[in-house]
């Protein structure tokens, strides 16, 4: 995505916010579309979000229960995508742990398909997210000093956050054990550490990530225990982030093991809760523009 298409996305999902916050109803209904989604993975807010998006908006919204589907029935991925799309929904959102599906059945299928995250790949609603929660706290993205910390090694939360902040002007940095910094990864444009008090260092905003162990392949880090010792948020380590620093995680939080249980639950500092709200918003965003397209004759 561009600069001027992250804007739009942004600025709508403001507004959208604000009537959800308002009255609990998005500006503009789009009833009579249908949305599916297909979730290979496990999920609790993405999945959430989008039927709660979708139900705001009037779509139809079927949700499939992979354990009830045909998948399990020796079914290829490509064969269930293919039967679903001749039931013709307008959008199919779909998560799988394998990196680069959704764009495979964005091939094979005449809807628009939204990736709800893809192995270590991306999660390209979360970065949306992750961005209006930033810029509603603090106004603007660029100039920030975002500190991303953890498991970078797995993280499509990660992936998406780097590339969208770099492009809307935010210093990005990574902050990991060796064992978990992807090799090359300043080719994101972003700073590496391997120190929490050094990468933190004057951080506006620190964003703490989930150790993604099933998708660990042998052990990474030494023990949860001594993991979080290093490189778990607490406030001795928050201390060296600007005063007025902002705490996000996309969720599933580890108390204990990436955040210390006091900070996730520290209202003034933790923008969690608010990330999860502003997760609606951007999916109310993201399926107007993706309906809207496809009205105009583009590609969906
Ligand atoms: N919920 C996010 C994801 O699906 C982050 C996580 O699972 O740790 O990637």
């Amino acid at each position: 995505m561009s600069r001027t298409e992250i804007v739009h996305l942004i600025d709508r999902a403001d507004l959208i916010a604000d009537c959800l916050a308002q009255d609990n109803r998005p500006p503009d209904p789009l009833p009579g579309h249908l949305l599916i989604s297909l979730f290979f993975e496990n999920s609790t807010r993405t999945r959430a979000s989008f039927q709660i998006a979708g139900q705001h908006l009037g779509f139809n919204v079927v949700d499939m229960s992979l354990a009830t589907s045909s998948t399990g029935k020796g079914e290829t991925l490509l064969d269930t995508a293919m039967t679903l799309n001749a039931m013709r929904p307008d959008v199919l959102v779909v998560r799988h742990a394998m990196s680069g599906v959704p764009h495979l059945l964005s091939h094979k299928v005449n809807c628009a398909v939204i990736n709800a995250g893809d192995g270590n790949h991306e999660h390209p609603t979360q970065a949306l997210t992750d961005a209006l929660t930033i810029r509603r706290r603090k106004g603007t993205l660029e100039g920030l000093t975002v500190a991303i910390c953890g498991d970078i090694m797995h993280s499509r939360v990660a992936r998406s956050n780097m590339r969208l902040l770099t492009i809307m002007g935010s210093t990005v940095r990574v902050v990991a054990p060796a064992t978990l910094m992807p090799a090359g990864i300043e080719a994101f444009g972003v700073q590496p550490f391997e120190s929490m008090a050094e990468g933190l260092d004057g951080a506006d905003v620190v964003m703490m990530l989930r150790l993604q162990l099933e998708r660990m392949q042998g052990s990474l880090v030494p023990s949860t225990r001594e993991y979080f010792r290093f490189f778990g948020l607490d406030s001795d380590k928050l201390r060296a982030a600007k005063d007025d620093a902002v705490i996000m995680h996309p969720g599933p939080i580890n108390r204990g093991t990436e955040l210390d249980s006091v900070l996730a639950d520290d209202i003034g500092r933790s923008l969690i809760l608010e990330q999860v709200a502003h997760g609606v918003a951007v999916r109310i965003a993201v399926l107007e523009a993706l309906v809207q397209n496809a009205a105009a004759g583009g590609p969906g």
